[in-house]
């Protein structure tokens, strides 16, 4: 009967998401637009530039972090040198050593599971801080905690073993952001307090759904949401259920959701 029930749901969300798209696509573009106006004017202390799927710039307090820096050295060309690369796991679209290689990194401090130093050639050694889910480092001010990132389901437990990848909750001037890595919606992302801004992923058969993703964020209840990390092996995850998800527990309502271009056309 519950099983009955929760389909019934879906067919419901899918239902008024199918008439809901049109509009959604058509005012994405001017979304998108209109948020980056916003982040740059209200709160300029903190600028996400999303690069590509997972990767991403941070500019934040005078220092600027890398998130997950592939695609090439060239991509982040017009942006400063990174102070910090954080590094949440081995796949290509996390980790590329052809990028960190092209890159300037001689001021940065690269922050990496183990298994992620394991595969980076030695030269990397002197700047890496290998910290393992739990451990914390402050560099620069920014204390950074890597958060466990793992699957659930048992035929994608193959993708990301729990204790090989991070998560990353980065705190600087009393604000703190997350960044999901790879994961299902664990025990330890539910359990995440006072986070202001969150990254979190959603993308099958890799991570999970729209509706996973929906559910644990209205139950950490960050400030502002940023679904990234959402092109899975039949194509993007569909934001307008993820949307649905969040906002049909009260709990949720009052939190901010944040699309940025993450799949920009080359
Ligand atoms: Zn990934």
């Amino acid at each position: 009967m519950k099983n009955l029930l929760f389909g019934f749901i879906v067919v419901l969300l899918l239902v008024s998401c199918k008439n809901e798209t049109d509009k959604a696509t058509e005012n994405s573009k001017a979304t998108a637009e209109e948020v980056e106006k916003e982040m740059t004017s209200q709160d300029e202390n903190f600028e996400v530039i999303p690069i590509s799927h997972a990767s991403m710039v941070l500019n934040w307090n005078d220092k600027t972090i890398y998130v997950d820096p592939v695609g090439g050295a060239e991509t982040y060309a017009t942006y400063p040198l990174a102070d910090l690369i954080l590094i949440t796991d081995i796949h290509g679209d996390h980790m590329s050593i052809e990028t960190l290689q092209g890159l300037n990194t001689e001021k940065a401090k690269i922050i990496v599971p183990q298994a992620v130093a394991d595969s980076l050639p030695s030269d990397f050694d002197t700047q890496i801080d290998v910290l393992n889910n739990g451990d914390t480092k402050e560099r620069f001010g920014f204390n950074i905690e890597a958060i466990p990132m793992y699957n659930l389901r048992s035929d994608a437990l193959r993708f990301h073993p729990k204790g090989r990848g991070n998560g990353y909750v980065v705190e600087n001037d009393g604000k703190r952001i997350y960044i999901s890595g790879d994961t299902e919606d664990i025990p330890e992302m539910r359990a995440l307090e006072n986070i202001d801004k969150a990254f979190v992923c959603m993308n099958l058969p890799y991570t999970m759904t729209e509706m996973k993703a929906g559910d644990a964020v209205a139950e950490f209840k960050p400030k502002t949401v940023y679904p990234y990390h959402y092109r899975g092996a039949d194509g993007f995850s569909n934001l307008d259920l993820f949307e649905v998800a969040l906002r049909r527990l009260d709990t949720a309502k009052q939190i901010e959701i944040v699309r940025l271009n993450w799949y920009p056309v080359k």
